[in-house]
């Protein structure tokens, strides 16, 4: 089960970063299709954006990293990470190769994704570095040109902009997760959701603090 794309505000900042990342995702297409190696600009983490919709407590990752759920306020590492790394893929610290025409190359990561807003995830300072080395598994070979069909390769990270977490991961009592599908398994696993320190007591805190702030609305409107 996955839930509709959370939809994009209307703001002109996010209009204006969308049509500027537009034009850079054409040049960057330009520029790999003239032999020339990707090349990222910082564009797709422009400060507006992630104060405006990815970071944003209002936002529809309510100010939180979409990986682990630690809060974003106040974590000076926090940003934004690609879901499809655009760099180029490394398995267990090896290049990932993939056939093309040309014969068989080392994957050039999803760089035609590299500006799309729904490839892109607010994270916590921990989660972006764990996300520094560019790994994307797949059950299927990734797709490695924009004419590919990215469904396809059925990818093993969930992806929350489409994603329901909830369906994959579970909650015990004492905030360690549960994984309730392989996919699941395979993100708590990577992002070490059970292992890091404080990170359960972290989720554990959260949930009752949710709680008790639930039970104070609830009698104030008594
Ligand atoms: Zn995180």
């Amino acid at each position: 089960m996955s839930h509709p794309p959370f939809s994009e505000p209307n703001h002109p900042k996010w209009l204006r970063w969308r049509e500027d990342c537009h034009n850079e995702a054409l040049l960057l297409a330009e520029r790999v299709a003239e032999g020339k190696k990707p090349l990222i600009k910082k564009i797709y983490k422009r400060k507006a954006v992630k104060d405006l919709y990815y970071c944003a407590s209002t936002g529809p990752f309510q100010g939180k990293c979409a990986i682990c759920g630690l809060p974003l306020q106040g974590d000076p590492n926090a940003d934004l990470i690609h879901y499809r790394p655009p760099w180029p893929l490394v398995h267990e610290g090896k290049p990932v190769w993939v056939e093309t025409p040309q014969g068989p190359q080392p994957h050039p990561g999803y760089y035609w994704l590299a500006y799309h807003w729904q490839n892109l995830l607010p994270a916590c300072g921990f989660c972006v570095k764990r996300c520094e080395t560019p790994v994307f598994p797949t059950m299927n070979p990734p797709v490695a040109s924009q004419d590919g069909n990215l469904e396809g390769e059925q990818a093993v990270f969930l992806n929350p902009h489409f994603d329901l977490v909830s369906d994959h991961i579970s909650e015990d009592v004492s905030g360690l997760l549960i994984a309730r599908t392989d996919r699941g398994k395979a993100w708590i696993s990577f992002f070490n959701l059970n292992l890091r320190d404080r990170l359960p007591e972290t989720r554990l805190l959260t949930r009752l603090q949710q709680k008790a702030t639930g039970l104070k609305q609830g009698s104030q409107k008594i």
